[in-house]
């Protein structure tokens, strides 16, 4: 077995799992067992690095004088949805197309997974069925060891210095939290953090939240007539104002959602809360007005109710920066090409760390890692896919 993919297989049997009711930093010291494993390989590697007081790992492979300075990151945790304790990975050699068997209760196919289907003929990595698999994001981390350990071992080869640097709580999104372009010292950046391998994300939705607390007015049900406001029930208004097809459900490519993440309450109070997406900064400000109009027909509706509502950004979709900073795309586009690969843009329905890194002075697009189906028990790893990643981020860096 080739040792990047012997590197992968070691980091996903460490449990990294971050944990969001938790206010340390990093959410779980656990995640530190791959960090500091990882600074332990680094070592060996003959490459420094230092892991600060936020279990954030910096480190840096000097190059070529003159060349920027390309930054590359993954982040050490894995998802909350799934456990990713006692990850049993299992390689299937040349799959068949027909039924993967995890294990007695599981078993995955190309009729439910469709992707499975382009993977006739590869070597997988699948989970025992128990645990996700956590390629998302070690296999990121693996393909980022192995450029590396490809330029120390290789000398002869010229490349760009190569800052890296691997973060904990990416799932909890406090990876970026503490994040310092400067302590980076990249130019441009990639994570390494998505699905399908040809894939190159530099597009992120902008992100906002709102929280609405309902008061009513409160009385014996006995003696409530003409004077019961129920929160609750104004709540349920609330939300039927929104424009419905805006719902998650109903949504794909660049439609932004309004999503009702949390209701609870009663007669005297009620809170909602939702997360607000679009691509477009300015549809994303029209969705923040139809909150406003909703606030507005609900009090007009129900004489006595009160509806406070709190409205915030969060993050911002990347494009901005990226469209002014070209450099990181470019290079990425160029390195897919000299290899002979088209490169396909998709915006993300989501966010990355890379659009607060972009946002922090460090423009950072997002590459994929050949891995499918993350946060789950039917992960999986393309082994073919992963190489070639491996093969296009060394390229990104090469002089
Ligand atoms: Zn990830």
């Amino acid at each position: 077995m080739d040792k990047s993919l012997e590197r992968f297989l070691r980091y996903v049997k460490v449990d990294t799992q971050s944990d969001d009711t938790s206010f340390s930093v990093p959410s779980q010291a656990k995640e530190l067992d791959l960090t500091r494993l990882l600074q332990s390989e680094l070592k060996d590697m003959g490459i420094e690095s230092h892991i600060n007081e936020f279990g954030i790992l910096y480190g840096k492979l000097p190059g070529e004088k003159g060349l920027d300075p390309i930054g590359l990151n993954s982040h050490v945790d894995t998802a909350l949805e799934c456990s990713g304790k006692d990850v049993k990975p299992q390689i299937i050699k040349n799959y068949d197309g027909g039924y993967i068997h995890l294990n007695d209760t599981y078993k995955m196919s190309p009729a439910e997974f469709p992707t499975l289907g382009e993977h006739i003929g590869d070597d997988l990595v699948v989970t025992s069925g128990d645990t996700l698999l956590g390629a998302d994001d070690k296999a990121g981390i693996a393909i980022i060891m192995a450029v590396l350990y490809h330029y120390v071992t290789h000398p002869e080869e010229k490349h760009h210095p190569i800052c890296f640097c691997f973060t904990p709580d990416e799932e909890i999104g406090r990876g970026p939290d503490h994040f310092n372009a400067k302590e980076f010292g990249a130019k441009y950046a990639y994570t390494v953090d998505g699905g399908i391998w040809n894939e190159i994300a530099t597009e992120t939705f902008n992100a906002a939240h709102a929280t609405v607390i309902i008061s009513g007015v409160s009385i014996h049900p006995g003696e409530a007539k003409g004077k019961m406001v129920n929160a609750a029930n104004v709540a349920m208004a609330f939300d039927a104002e929104l424009p419905p097809l805006k719902r998650p459900q109903f949504t794909e490519y660049k439609e932004g959602f309004n999503h009702l993440v949390e209701m609870s309450g009663g007669c005297d109070s009620a809170v909602l809360r939702y997360i607000i997406r679009n691509h477009s900064r300015e549809e994303l400000e029209i969705q923040k007005g139809e909150f406003r109009a909703a606030a507005k027909a609900v009090e007009e509706k129900f004489p006595g109710a009160k509806v406070e509502l709190d409205i915030g950004d969060d993050y911002r979709n990347m494009k901005e920066i990226l469209d002014k900073h070209p450099e990181a795309v470019d290079q990425a586009v160029k390195a897919f090409h000299s290899l002979g690969f088209e490169p396909v843009f998709q915006p993300i329905r989501g966010g990355t760390d890379g659009a607060t890194f972009s946002f922090k002075g460090c423009p950072t697009p997002n590459l994929g890692t050949g891995s499918y189906n993350h946060h789950g028990r039917f992960e999986y790893l393309s082994v073919k896919e992963f190489r070639r990643m491996i093969d296009i981020v060394k390229q990104i860096v090469k002089a």
